[in-house]
């Protein structure tokens, strides 16, 4: 180490429960007659004990700094050697977060000397003319204070950021967790779905009408295994920044007629209906096709699963903002959600009541999650307007291509 006070001590870190009784202090000045004063002063003082240790050169000041630490440093600004300014600068620069307390006593000079101790980080600056016992133990007080708040604030800051790392670190860990599951399950799955559909297909012999039912059964199962874990591989993208879209002009009503036709058996099978509302022609848009169909068809999906039998469920888009955007809704006359939960719903693995009946129909609170990334992939956010027991309308915005047109115009 090459720095000039190398050797030094800082103070042993304060801690919130201790309240110090007893300080230790350096006074730095070459004015004898000031030095005993300031002892006088401190001799006794309410509250803290003051263990005083004076010099009265720059020199001897270091010597005593490299041999022991202090609480707080009180040094005259100008000396016969040198200015009190440079040991306090010395000291941060040694002991940096470490520095103790630390007064500049100034003369007639106060100006100049109240600046310097300002740019040097100094906790206080006193006027010897005017200074009192109770003018400088407050002084002192208040700068041991804010020296040990300051350092408690630092290490508080210090852990905050180990703790945040090893967060990091062990979501990082997760997420290639969920990663290599979802791919390892992948394979076997992707057998037994083909072996059980050899069977349901009366390939490997005759199968009855109630087999043929609990094959049916399996393969649905081995369906949802495989969105589930699909959820799972998409959410570690989206955590490890793989996730991105490639956005080109495309038609609305395409997206919109491959989620309706993809979900009108399950709404069929509750007897929903299932609509979409504006068919008139809409421009194109920016997106990728293949993420909104997913977006939709998730929100289509959550929708159907929310509403009771018989229920609504309409998809509509309009064009807003003078036909820079296409606002994209799916509204559901189901259960609804509570307020409380409205905000909450899009974070990862979020369910308003996990364990009801609904919520065992499948899913596992990622879906919204991944399609609200998605879409703020597209430069959107997903929002929800919903009453409890009336329904809910998820909706979204999407750029048309004449605001991406215009937008390059004027790149
Ligand atoms: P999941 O796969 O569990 O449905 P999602 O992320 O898609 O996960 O949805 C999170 C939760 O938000 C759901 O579990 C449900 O509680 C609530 N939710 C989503 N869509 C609706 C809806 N249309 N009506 C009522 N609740 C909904």
């Amino acid at each position: 180490m090459s720095k000039k006070l190398a050797k030094f001590r800082s103070p042993a870190m304060p801690s919130l429960s201790k309240v110090p009784t007893s300080a230790k202090i350096l006074l730095l000045d070459d004015d004898e007659v000031f030095l005993s004063l300031c002892k006088n002063y401190l001799r006794k003082s309410e509250g803290l004990n003051f263990d005083l240790i004076m010099v009265s050169s720059l020199k001897r000041a270091r010597l005593a700094l490299v041999m022991d630490s202090f609480d707080c440093v009180v040094v005259d600004y100008t000396l016969h050697d040198g200015n009190g300014i440079d040991l306090i600068n010395e000291l941060a620069e040694d002991v940096g977060d470490a520095m103790p307390g630390s007064i500049v006593l100034t003369g007639d000079n106060g100006g100049n000397a109240a600046i310097d101790a300002v740019k040097a980080g100094a906790s206080d600056y006193l006027q010897k003319a005017s200074m009192t016992k109770s003018s400088l133990c407050r002084s002192i007080t208040n700068a041991i204070q804010k020296s040990q708040l300051r350092m408690m604030h630092l290490s508080r800051v210090k852990e905050l950021e180990t703790i945040n790392d090893t967060l990091q670190r062990r979501n990082e860990e997760i997420q290639r967790f969920y990663h290599t599951v979802s791919h390892e399950v992948k394979t076997p799955l992707t057998a037994i779905q083909e072996f059980v559909s050899i069977v349901n297909d009366g390939l490997a012999g005759e199968v009855s009408d109630e087999q043929k039912t609990i094959l049916a059964y399996a393969l649905e199962s081995c369906d949802q295994i495989k969105i589930q874990f699909n959820e799972l591989l998409e959410m570690s993208r989206f955590e490890t920044g793989k996730m991105h879209v490639s956005l080109e002009a495309s038609k609305l009503h395409e997206v919109f007629n491959h989620c309706i036709v993809a979900a009108t058996p399950s709404a069929t099978a509750k007897n929903i209906t299932l609509t979409l509302a504006n068919k008139v022609d809409l421009p194109s848009v920016m997106m990728q096709s293949s993420r909104i169909i997913q977006v939709l068809s998730n929100l289509i999906g959550n929708a159907i699963k929310f509403t009771p039998d018989g229920g609504r469920v309409t998809v509509d888009a309009e064009l807003v903002d003078a036909g820079d955007r296409v606002r994209l809704s799916v509204t559901d006359s189901g259960c609804g959600i509570p307020a409380e939960d409205c905000d909450h719903i899009f974070e990862r693995l979020y369910q308003v009541t996990p364990g009801s009946d609904l919520e065992n129909e499948g899913g596992m609170g990622l879906g919204l999650s991944i399609a609200s990334q998605i879409i703020e992939l597209h430069g959107g956010r997903i929002d929800v307007k919903s009453t409890l027991g009336e329904g809910s309308e998820f909706y979204f915005h999407l750029n048309t291509l004449r605001l991406h047109q215009l937008d390059d115009e004027a790149a």
